[in-house]
């Protein structure tokens, strides 16, 4: 075969991840090797709208272009190494991204909605005492295509049980404003209409607390929630170490600024600790704190890791203090845990599969299957 300058050019390159590019980004890269603009827009069809990654099977490409094409870009996804489905319908996804280790997310069914739980780095630095990612030190940040990668391959997934993901919520493994670029990347995928074209109303991006990138948030105009956990600033320093660093007041200042920018309340994430946080006392100063922020609260009773320094507490104290933070008016919501049994709850996902895949959670209430009644909805965003 005689091959030109320009295809020696292509054989020589790295090829790139088609998720990791924004239609934008994708015109740019292929007019370096001399591809129309509009090229870009036909691959997006095929890819997120047909669901098509095989290039022979995109043909309104001439023959010569797709197999040009293949040395220049590749679909793969992380590869999946786990795939559980809790009694009460949760699915956990664990994949493998490399260099021994893994992320997971999660699949959470409620009434109306099918929500997806993304990680987006692998460990975390912000070392909240509650939550068993937050020992295991952040060992890299997630790249765009991992994270779009994590939505593509359960969204496949669910394809064939004529399922579709509604929702995303960027409360897996690591802090996602300690890794902007991929997530603001892949939001602007997974919302564009070029992309998956998911309303920005249906995704979330959770902080605990990095107030000088939360005004990402409110620019990409998608909804911030909050891992507050606290009522008080010792308390937040004593679970939340980056509240040393941005304490309560300021935090709570930077939500009303989303608030005034968006119009969107925020969702104030409050973990339940024995002892710790979830005295009806607790609630009452919880109120204090948030009365003048447009927030709803969703209250989390704490799960159980191994090595955890801290207690569930019992289902009466969960109750009497949801009860109490009602009772004084805030908004509030009792998360029903879901996908404990299969270590896929809040505050439970781990870098490497070191616990049993799944354990027993019969005897309690919360958490249980018998407690669909107990249910706000989760999560309720
Ligand atoms: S709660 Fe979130 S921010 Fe805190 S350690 Fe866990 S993953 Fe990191």
């Amino acid at each position: 075969m005689h091959l030109t300058e320009e295809t020696l050019a292509i054989t020589a390159v790295a090829p790139r991840n088609f998720y990791s590019f924004t239609l934008e980004q994708l015109e740019a890269y292929l007019k370096q090797y001399g591809k129309e603009k509009f090229r870009a827009q036909q691959i997006f069809k095929w890819v997120y709208e047909q669901r098509v990654t095989n290039f022979d099977e995109m043909l309104n490409l001439s023959k010569d272009l797709r197999s040009e094409l293949k040395n220049l870009i590749t679909f793969d996804l992380p590869p999946v190494l786990k795939h559980l489905v809790s009694v009460d319908g949760t699915q956990k996804f664990l994949f493998d991204v490399g260099g021994g280790n893994s992320i997971e997310a999660v699949v959470i069914p409620s009434d109306d909605r099918l929500t997806l739980c993304v990680s987006s780095e692998i460990g975390c630095n912000m070392a909240c005492k509650f939550c068993f990612t937050g020992k295991q030190k952040l060992k890299r940040r997630l790249s765009t295509e991992e994270i779009v990668g994590q939505f593509m391959i359960v969204q496949d997934s669910l394809k064939k049980t004529n399922q579709k993901l509604s929702n995303i919520v960027f409360m897996g493994m690591g802090e996602p404003l300690d890794n902007c670029d991929a997530v603001f990347g892949s939001i602007e995928v997974i919302h564009s209409p070029w992309g998956v074209n998911l309303s920005r109303k249906k995704i979330t991006v959770s902080t605990s607390g990095l107030i000088p990138e939360m005004y990402r948030v409110a620019n990409a105009k998608v909804r911030l929630a909050v891992s507050l956990n606290a009522y008080n600033d010792e308390v937040r320093t004593q679970v939340m170490p980056i509240n040393k660093k941005y304490p309560l007041k300021d935090l709570l200042e930077e939500c009303k600024r989303y608030y005034r920018a968006t119009g969107e309340k925020i969702t104030m994430e409050y973990v339940l600790l024995k002892g710790i946080t979830d005295q009806i006392s607790h609630a009452r100063e919880l109120y204090k704190l948030l009365k003048d922020i447009p927030c709803k609260v969703n209250i989390i009773p704490f799960n159980e890791h191994p090595g955890a320094d801290y207690e569930r507490p019992s289902d009466e104290t969960v109750q009497a203090f949801h009860s109490e933070a009602m009772r004084l008016g805030l908004q509030t919501l009792l998360r029903r845990t879901m996908g404990r049994d299969i270590f896929a709850a809040c505050g439970q996902l781990a870098t490497k599969v070191d616990h049993p895949d799944t354990m027993d959670i019969s005897n309690s209430k919360i958490g249980g299957t018998n407690v669909r009644s107990f249910s706000s909805g989760q999560p309720s965003l």
